[in-house]
Order: structure tokens, then sequence, then C-alpha cells
């Protein structure tokens, strides 16, 4: 999927209808702003808003999944193409899921090691200190790496209208959590809720 190629195609044909973005964000029911996200090719609308936006906007979801018109002669080549790609990003999105879990179980276990290194092996206080500070930052960096990975992987379904969405990194780890759920609040209705974490759309 080429979000930057299918947000210019977005882009086109709502000028070539002549819409605004907030227009267009009208007849969705949805804020000017996700428009303008799609647009600049930050993210793709959700799958409950594809029919209606292409109906909008005069277009397949063919089309819009391709970022272009495509020809009747084309059409079950790029329908084809546009499955094994949606297909493919849900498979993506379980390696990251699987990969943030041992990022992060790396990190906890590289840092107690540096820590019993510390405390426990006869060294100067210097090296000391310079391993509890490594440690530190080994910390820092797989919890880090852990979190990108968790957003990347899929996204939160808002429990009031069941939008799907992914957060913006500085909400997602100020979100009170459970395992499976996180407390954000939904682009789509504005409400906050306690979102469920879904792989695949
Ligand atoms: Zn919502």
């Amino acid at each position: 999927m080429d979000q930057i190629r299918i947000g210019k195609f977005i882009a086109e044909t709502r000028k070539s209808r002549s819409l605004t973005q907030g227009q267009l964000a009208n007849t969705l029911s949805i804020s000017d702003k996700t428009v303008s996200k799609w647009e600049c090719g930050k993210g793709l609308p959700e799958v409950s808003l594809m029919l209606p936006l292409c109906e909008a906007l005069g277009i397949t979801v063919n089309d819009l999944l391709s970022g272009e018109r495509v020809s009747p002669k084309e059409y079950q080549k790029k329908a084809e193409e546009n499955m094994m790609d949606l297909v493919k990003e849900n498979s993506e999105n379980r390696k990251r899921m699987a990969l943030s879990v041992i990022s992060g179980v790396n990190a906890v276990i590289a840092c107690c090691a540096l820590i019993a290194l510390a405390a426990y092996v006869a060294l100067p206080m210097a090296v000391r200190i310079l391993l509890i500070v490594l440690s530190i930052l080994v910390m820092a960096s797989g919890i880090t790496a852990a979190i990108m990975l968790d957003i990347k992987a899929g996204y939160f379904e808002c429990p009031h209208c069941k939008a799907l969405f992914v957060p913006g990194m500085s909400e997602y780890v100020a979100g009170v959590h459970t395992f499976t759920r996180r407390r954000l609040t939904c682009p789509q209705c504005g409400k906050t809720g306690m979102c469920a974490h879904r792989i695949s759309r």
C-alpha cells in the first residue's frame, strides 16, 4: 500500500469534484483533520470508511487502494495485488508484535545482568557506575524499541464507534493499560475509552 500515492489520489479526485476537505469530511461525518492526514499520506482510511469515501469521490475501492483509476483491462490484476498487500500488512504486524515482546524481554535480561555484574564482581567504583549507567541505557532503548514496534503492530479499536486507529507515541505511553486494552482518545469520535489492540483491520 503506497500511502503517499493514495493520499495524492484522494486529494486530486476531491479537487476534481470541487470538494473542500471540510465538505468531504462532513459527508463522511469525520473531522477535516482526518481527511488532511490521508492526503498527506499519514494513514489509510479505516475499512468502514472506504466505501462511503469512494462513493463520495466517484471511484472504486480498487482505484483507491491502487492510488489511480484502474482501467477495466487491469482491474482484476490490481484487485489481486491490493488483496495480497493487505494480507502482507497483517502478517508484518504479527511479526512486529513478536519482535516487540522479544526486545522488551532482552532489555530486561541485559539490564539485570549488568546490574548483577556491577553489584557482585569486585570492580573499581568508576566501572560499577559505568555499568549501571549502561544498564539504564540498555533498558531505556529496549523499552523504546518495544513501544515503537507495539504501536506499529496493528491498530486500536474505539469502544464507542469501532473506528480503528494508530495512536501517537506520547498518547500511547501516557495511556493507562491492561495487556490487551489501553485508554486512548479516538480521533474519529473524540471519546476516550479502553481501546482493544487489534493486529489486523
Ligand atoms: Zn470513536
